[in-house]
């Protein structure tokens, strides 16, 4: 597969305006150029999809579905090819990145069957003489934009749904990571999707460009996936022309285990919740809450698991560890640890960057205080702080204190406690007795400052459609 490197425009691959080069984290050499949207470019996407949107909201489901279809089938095929492009420009290790690519198609396939599945209300009024009809139609064009912490799976849970919906779309992928998503179009285009339905752009100017499209009439929707600290910027762009959003941003996810846990299952499940894509996840692990009662042993086993970890370039034999995708985010991590160690923490293993190149940051185990500053950020890294607990009721209210909510874990044996503890925790999502529950069937999504609106499952498409009330009188 040639990487394609031009944004996607109304079915072209398009030269922008200038372009910039995308590093690989692991020795920060440049992979290739990619071509950055001026402000003409931005306009030619938006006219577009705006131009495409009638007809691919006539197209049959069954038509839409069918393209998703294929589009699932040929990003299987094509999974090595996929995740070697996640590799390189992301940085994690290549079992991941292909884990991610078929998590990434499984949407392709989910919203595949979802298409055909969008369903509306014939009911009598209350007052037996008239008639309610309830009907859904796509939104309309809709704005798309995604992190780099998993640049394809977090590009198709989007476009997925919005092309079951009937909803034309414009990708703006993260600047670290745009080859992954150039790749996803260019199969999506392969499979048959029909020109301007999806478009994808790399603005020079971020900031300016996703504003002055929120503030032009023919954007009806914002679908993002980031920081809470830029969500709360694009929710108010959004306001002044209440354009619809749905927003999946940061977690802070505490992980509970109580003294009845199944001591191999709390350990595996910490590990996995931890380092699945080496931590760089809004899912994981960050502050790990353990009864004191098994706490010894717990440490122990965790740190063991954590220091024979094996650290490498992602594509290289053996790698359990990859890069990070950035020195910046790499330094950030760093920086996060050091403040957790002058506030007390107690390094298990890890805490130091070991390389000379590349954005590596070692798996890193400390034992702190409830009080530590770095329970209060996301660490997007391997490290994992832990904390004891004496009682239930206090470890359910040290998992709460945050503002963020968007998954937690909980370990015991006894499955009433667990549901209990479950239904106390403040989380979009709770993960009983395992470390990964996304799930392209399940609902994906938080509370508090985590999000508004759910990805995946039976309600991922409603993201992108409204309903229509028709009254009629009989
Ligand atoms: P993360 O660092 O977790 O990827 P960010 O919120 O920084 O989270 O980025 C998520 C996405 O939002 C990326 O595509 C990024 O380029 C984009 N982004 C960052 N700042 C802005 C902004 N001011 N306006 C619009 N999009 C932005």
């Amino acid at each position: 597969m040639a990487l394609k490197s031009d944004l996607f425009i109304g079915g072209n691959w398009i030269a922008g305006a200038e372009r910039i080069p995308v590093t690989d984290p692991s020795d920060e050499s440049t992979i290739t150029e990619i071509s950055l949207a001026g402000e003409k470019e931005v306009e030619m996407a938006v006219s577009a999809a705006y131009n495409a949107q009638k007809s691919w909201a006539k197209t049959a489901p069954r038509v839409r579905g069918e393209i998703l279809r294929k589009a699932f089938e040929l990003m299987v095929q094509e999974a090595d090819a996929i995740a070697t492009i996640v590799v390189k420009e992301n940085g994690k290790i290549f079992t991941d990145a292909r884990n991610e690519v078929i998590y990434a198609a499984e949407f392709f396939r989910w919203f595949a069957e979802e298409a055909v599945r969008i369903n509306g209300e014939f009911r009598h009024a209350p007052s037996g003489d008239k008639r309610f009809l309830v009907t859904q139609q796509p939104i309309g064009v809709s704005l798309l934009i995604t992190p780099w912490n998993f640049p394809a799976a977090m590009a198709t849970r989007k476009i997925g749904p919005a092309l079951a919906a009937g909803c034309t779309t414009i990708l703006k992928p993260a600047t670290e990571t745009p080859l992954t998503a150039l790749a996803v179009v260019d199969i999506l285009q392969r499979a048959g999707v029909p020109d301007g339905v999806v478009n994808v752009i790399l603005p020079k100017q971020t900031g300016k460009a996703v504003s002055s499209m929120l503030h032009d009439p023919r954007i009806m929707n914002l679908s993002f996936t980031g920081s809470t600290e830029v969500g709360r910027v694009l929710l108010k762009e959004s306001a002044d022309r209440i354009v619809r959003t749905s927003m999946e941003l940061g977690g802070n996810a505490p992980v509970v285990i109580f003294d009845d846990a199944d001591l191999d299952v709390a350990v595996q499940g910490t590990l996995v919740a931890k380092m699945r894509n080496g931590g760089a996840a809004c899912t994981a692990a960050n502050r790990i809450y353990v009864s004191k009662k098994i706490a010894k042993d717990f440490t122990a086993r965790l740190t063991d698991a954590m220091a024979k970890i094996k650290m490498a370039p992602g594509l290289s034999e053996g790698a359990q560890l990859g890069a990070f995708v950035s020195m910046k985010e790499r330094n950030k991590i760093a920086e996060l640890v050091d403040v957790a160690v002058k506030g007390g923490a107690d390094v298990k293993t890890g805490g130091k960057i070991v390389t000379e190149k590349g954005a590596f940051y070692p798996p890193t185990v400390l034992e702190v205080d409830a009080k530590n500053e770095i329970l209060k950020h996301e660490v997007f890294g391997p490290v994992a702080p832990i904390v004891t607990f004496d009682d239930d009721n206090h470890a359910i209210e040290m998992a709460n204190d945050t503002e963020f909510g968007l998954i937690s874990y909980v370990f015991s044996s006894n499955l009433g406690r667990a549901i209990r503890a479950a239904e106390a925790i403040e989380s979009g999502m709770v993960a009983i007795n395992r470390g990964v529950i996304s799930d392209p069937a399940a609902p994906f999504g938080g509370v508090k400052q985590s999000g508004i609106g759910r990805e995946g499952g039976f309600d991922g498409i409603n993201e992108f459609l409204e309903k229509k009330y028709i009254g009629v009188e009989i």
